[in-house]
């Protein structure tokens, strides 16, 4: 996987090739899909969502370049996959899911695997986790219509987010930089995410958060 899907692709980093390596991908998906734990594409797990494309977790992370002393906010805890690649890299992560029953089974499984580092709580990620800001990076998972404001206040002065932004079924994944207080943006592929949904998002009821099988959490 790291190298036909990763390396080949263009994603060099040894860091996260390595944390990539050691992150058993098979651990997080549904049982029903374990054979597939290692292919090039999203995978469903519970309430309609997705366990991202291998490829768009290596290139989020690499993008975020992640110091060992990094303290990083992820939204969108989902699998709890991510969570574990930033873990291998960072110092502490902190990771929010809106659905209960995910951010449970996420915090079980990142527990059962040995991740001391990784905080989990179920909530609304648009409006970030103050009492730990301000975070060195973030990272948001799921794909928001809105400049994310609230969560861009908590990143450190030359902090990085990375997230999927745009409509539905047309994103741009971007990059953000904070430099003197202000948002650096630059737009870095084509992405098919989730939606955000919560305050700084989609409504709840602008459509429905879960997915068709169509290559959610994967590049176009
Ligand atoms: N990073 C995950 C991918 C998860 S898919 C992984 O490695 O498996 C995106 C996730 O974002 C979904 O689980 C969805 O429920 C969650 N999500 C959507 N809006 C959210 C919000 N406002 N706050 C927290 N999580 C949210």
């Amino acid at each position: 996987m790291v190298h036909m899907q990763l390396e080949r692709r263009g994603i060099t980093d040894p860091r996260v090739l390595d944390a990539m390596r050691r992150v058993k991908r098979h651990h997080f998906v549904e049982p029903a899909f374990r054979d597939r734990a290692y292919e090039d594409s999203p995978l469903p797990i519970e309430e309609g969502q997705t366990i991202s494309q291998p490829y768009i977790v290596g290139r989020m992370t690499s993008l975020l370049k992640i110091q060992p002393t990094d303290r990083v906010l992820e939204i969108g805890t989902g699998s709890g996959y991510q969570a574990a690649v930033l873990a291998e890299l960072a110092d502490k992560v902190y990771t929010i899911e809106r659905h209960m029953a995910l951010m449970r089974k996420a915090r079980a499984n990142l527990e059962e695997q040995g991740y001391r580092n990784v905080v989990v709580k179920s909530g609304d990620g648009t409006i970030g986790w103050q009492q730990f800001a301000p975070f060195d990076k973030i990272i948001v998972t799921a794909s928001s219509p809105v400049f994310p404001k609230t969560l861009f206040n908590q990143l450190k002065e030359g902090g990085l987010l990375v997230m999927p932004m745009g409509e539905k079924h047309n994103q741009k994944l971007v990059l953000i930089e904070r430099v003197n207080g202000e948002a650096i943006m630059n737009e870095v592929g084509q992405v098919t995410f989730v939606p955000l949904i919560g305050k700084e998002g989609w409504k709840a009821n602008d459509s429905s958060d879960s997915i068709s099988m169509s290559g959610r959490g994967a590049v176009r």
